[in-house]
């Protein structure tokens, strides 16, 4: 059955009979009871195809799911919000949580922002591009959406087979006299080929903006791929390795350019009677911050698992005929933000049959990223996004499937993905 609208019921805000100190009759725990049920009943019916498997657990598992760190680690920070009623504008806990993973992620400068698609269009608000920006139509859809919410006209140009990141001869013969700068994405947290991409941006007087969604904590030839580029944009949505439920950044190179950034994430204003730019509301409030400085006490503990997760499948998954694991990066420190997998032609199994039978067992990995970008209505009439310019994306996008990971991912369910998987 499907979930009832809320106003199906009655306003539980007009609930008549709360008596006063009476706790358990306030309309907002009455609102939360009727909201319980009404999850119970989604996740009773959630609409798992019926099949002939059983699933030896009950609890669908997903691709990830949110790591939350203890609560009574968190309470304590909220009863500070609550008593300082400092709530946004750059509060104490943003400043210590800019402070904290300046040395954690070894940046020399970064911006807190409320999600990472708001500090996408910031960062490219801040380098004042025009006209065309080369970018991959391998990601998610919000890469490209900041271009064309910054009037900017996306360029698609094809990736690369190996990484599945912008190819840099692909980059370079979608230059334009229009072109102002490339947007690559470090897909899966695997670094782009920044050396090669750096080289091609100097030769043609490009900015370079990484889309670092994915590649919190990543290092890179002993340094922070963060530190590669113009700007990096992160995002600390709740499925990405650190989240604040929503929440972003830009890391960039030094004090005057973060100025320009927190101006612009903050309407433009430049002090108290002054408005410098069009800027927007992109300010990360007390309470993201606060929960990210409780879960960054957490994040090695996480990775490790998510690092023992990845050799496990590697392990499990090396040798099946048809299935190919995308190379890691072994010589950086990677996040193993996602496992993806590419189901060749001489698998037993279409990749949307494999999806398809671990659904009915209550796996759901994902296809990610499928569609390419360049498929949706708003993209699909640009000349760069015919598909045939962008073959290796395509069959990549045809092929992946993403298993589940996240660091309380039991090893239990790994093995059965594992031999599921291997045993079609
Ligand atoms: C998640 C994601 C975004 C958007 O991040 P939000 O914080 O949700 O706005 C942008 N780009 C990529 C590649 C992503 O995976």
């Amino acid at each position: 059955m499907q979930a009832r609208p809320l106003e199906a019921s009655a306003d539980p805000f007009d609930e008549p009979s709360r008596s006063a100190g009476d706790a358990s009759s306030l309309p907002v725990l009455a609102t939360l009871r009727r909201l319980e049920q009404e999850y119970a009943e989604v996740l009773e019916t959630r609409d798992l195809p019926a099949g002939p498997a059983v699933a030896e657990t009950d609890e669908p598992i997903f691709v990830t799911r949110p790591f939350l760190p203890p609560l009574e680690e968190f309470t304590p920070l909220l009863a500070r919000i609550w008593q300082t009623r400092v709530l946004t504008n750059g509060g104490p806990y943003h400043r210590e949580l800019e402070r904290r993973l300046r040395d954690h992620l070894g940046v020399p400068q970064i911006a807190l922002f409320n999600n990472a698609t708001t500090a996408l269009i910031v960062a490219l608000r801040a380098l004042h591009l025009s006209g065309e920006v080369i970018t991959t139509p391998y990601s998610f859809v919000a890469t490209s959406h900041a271009l064309l919410w910054s009037g900017l006209t996306p360029v698609f140009a094809d990736v690369d087979p190996h990484t599945l990141n912008l190819d840099p001869a692909a980059i370079e013969a979608a230059i334009t006299p229009r072109t102002s700068a490339i947007l690559p994405v470090h897909c899966y947290g695997h670094p782009c080929d920044v050396e090669a991409i750096e080289a091609i941006a100097r030769r043609h007087g490009l900015k370079v903006i990484y889309d670092a969604a994915h590649a919190f904590g990543v290092r890179h030839h002993g340094r922070s791929l963060l530190t590669y580029g113009d700007l990096s944009v992160l995002s600390f949505h709740a499925t990405k390795v650190f989240n604040t439920f929503e929440g972003g950044a830009i890391v960039c190179a030094d004090g005057a350019r973060k100025d320009q950034i927190d101006k612009l994430k903050n309407f433009g204003h430049d002090g108290e009677t002054c408005v410098g730019d069009v800027g927007l509301n992109g300010k990360m409030s007390e309470l993201n911050a606060a929960l990210g400085l409780v879960q960054l006490d957490h994040i090695d503990a996480a990775l490790a698992r998510r690092r023992a997760i990845d050799a496990a499948y590697r392990e499990g998954l090396r040798g099946v005929p048809g299935l190919r694991c995308l190379d890691d990066c072994s010589e950086d420190a990677a996040n193993y933000a996602y496992f993806p997998v590419l189901i060749e032609a001489d698998y037993p199994l279409s990749r949307d049959a494999l999806n398809e039978a671990l659904k009915r067992e209550g796996i759901h990995p994902r296809r990610y990223f499928y569609p390419l970008i360049s498929e949706f209505p708003m993209y699909r009439s640009l000349p760069s996004a015919r598909r045939e310019l962008l073959p290796v994306a395509a069959a990549a996008a045809d092929r992946v499937l993403c298993l589940p990971i996240y660091p309380d991912l039991d090893h239990a369910v790994v093995s059965r993905i594992i031999r599921r998987i291997a045993n079609p």
